[in-house]
């Protein structure tokens, strides 16, 4: 878990309403909080990518009950929404994180990242996260990654990977491969940090023979 101070997933919340409500849980008038949740991932507490759809809910601030904003409408008619998505840290989020980690990893592996390099991250990063990623925060990602430390980049991927679709982790090293050839041939350097990285994802050194030939063709 500590893996994740420095590349996580934290939902950003924006208060959109307050007042009071019946609330169904209580059985009583309350005060509640409307309260738009959007998954961001995060480098170093900063939020960087939004991840996925937000969700809005309404949140008792007695009970702390979570409601669907229609119990505002129609009190009573609506149902707890119990799926936590306002406290849990989206996987998703966590991947992408996690994969912003990587990237990184491998443009710093040689050196300063070069603006190709910090353009192909957020190319990269953009398909990963299914919105875009703009280059200016990718920028402040790479500036918070300690240059060379593949190993922790390596921890954090993994753990983040566990229980994804293998199609998922040849999609990161699709990544990985592109990003470490942003500016021509991929330095030794480089090209050892994705196959380490490539391992930590369990892709073997034939599978990642195999990306690589379907890149180039
Ligand atoms: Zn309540």
């Amino acid at each position: 878990m500590p893996l994740f101070l420095f590349f996580g997933a934290r939902n950003v919340r924006r208060t959109l309403q307050q007042g009071e409500f019946h609330c169904p849980r209580c059985r009583s008038v309350q005060r509640f909080e409307r309260v738009y949740a959007q998954p961001h991932a995060h480098v170093y507490f900063i939020p960087l990518f939004k991840v996925g759809q937000g969700q809005e809910y309404v949140r008792c601030e007695q009970c702390r009950t979570r409601f669907h904003p229609s119990v505002l409408g129609s009190p009573g008619a609506a149902v707890a929404d119990r799926d936590g998505s306002g406290s849990a840290a989206d996987p998703r989020a966590r991947l992408v994180a996690a994969t912003a980690a990587a990237l990184s990893a491998v443009a710093l592996a040689d050196g300063p990242a070069s603006e190709a390099e910090i353009e192909a991250i957020a190319r990269e990063l953009s398909d990963v996260a299914g919105a875009r990623v703009a280059v200016e925060d990718v920028r402040r990602a790479v500036a918070a990654t300690a240059a060379g430390d593949v190993e922790r980049a390596a921890r954090v991927v993994r753990a983040a990977a566990v229980g994804e679709r293998p199609e998922v982790r040849e999609a990161i090293v699709t990544a990985l491969l592109r990003v470490s050839a942003a500016e021509g041939d991929p330095s030794p350097a480089a090209a050892a940090a994705v196959r380490q990285l490539a391992g930590a994802l369990d892709v073997t050194p034939t599978h990642l023979r195999g990306i690589v030939a379907d890149l180039s063709v």
